[in-house]
């Protein structure tokens, strides 16, 4: 049985104290009210990440990073190794968001090197993808979507896939208010899950959590998760207000 996952990505917002008051909300409202299938992630600044796992241990909730360079260590001004994160006690971490692979040009071929150092560092990876706009009208999403699994996670060798949770995210619909509809998601899910079913095997597809993230809030998560395919969320604005993300969490 696949667990069911919702994870907040804070992006570059919520200062320290901001930081605190936020997890201090979030613990509150999930306290007692998750069960052993379900986990719930956040991911916090680099620079708000000790506090993040100090206040989040004994709870329900785990800490994620939201990149993280794929060099071991060295002259990377202002970037950041796995090894930095795993010594802070983390053991998970984003990459290849829509956000990154658009304004700091992250290839899939990049990303598949970023992949396999986390891999390599223990670090449970919560791999972004999706299509952009003109590829859903032009109708090579699944086109797009194939190539970059392929491109960024199938050098990877089948026990390494364990590791993987994957998050489509439609470009178009990351922050814009538009979320792709339930049966758009579920169609998608499917096909990615085939498509590592092609390569790894039924049993490993079968096993991978497949989140959705773009737009998703309290209103619509419930119709969402529903879908057979659809293991969870990747939350974005609504994971900055502990109401709503704790309303999405209650809802799977
Ligand atoms: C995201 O950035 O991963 C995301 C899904 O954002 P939002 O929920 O705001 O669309």
């Amino acid at each position: 049985m696949r667990k069911k996952i919702v994870a907040g990505n804070w992006k570059m917002n919520n200062n320290l104290d901001e930081t605190k008051t936020l997890i201090k909300q979030i613990k509150k409202g999930v306290k007692k009210q998750i069960g052993d299938d379900t986990r719930v992630i956040i991911a916090p600044s680099f620079v708000n990440l000790n506090t993040a796992i100090k206040r989040t241990k004994k709870s329900e909730i785990e800490v994620a990073a939201q990149n993280m360079h794929q060099s071991k260590n060295g002259a990377y001004t202002g970037e950041v190794s796995a090894d930095m994160l795993t010594s802070l006690g983390l053991n998970l971490v984003i990459l290849g968001h829509s956000e990154r692979r658009e304004y700091f040009g992250e290839t899939n071929e990049l990303l598949a090197e970023k992949v396999t150092t986390a891999l390599e560092n223990n670090l449970e990876t919560i791999f972004c993808f999706g299509e952009v706009l003109e590829d859903r009208k032009s109708e090579n999403h699944f086109k797009v979507v194939d190539n970059q699994l392929k491109e960024g996670l199938f050098h990877l060798k089948k026990r390494d896939f364990s590791k993987i949770i994957l998050a489509y995210e439609p470009v178009w619909a990351i922050g814009t208010g538009e979320t792709a509809s339930p049966e758009q998601v579920q169609e998608m899910h499917a096909f990615i899950r085939t498509t590592i079913a092609n390569d790894y095997g039924g049993e490993v597809a079968e096993k991978i959590s497949i989140l959705y993230g773009g737009s998703v809030k309290p209103a619509n998560a419930k119709e969402i998760f529903s879908k057979p395919d659809v293991d969870g969320g990747l939350i974005g604005g609504a994971a900055l207000k502990a109401d709503d993300f704790v309303a999405i969490i209650k809802s799977i």
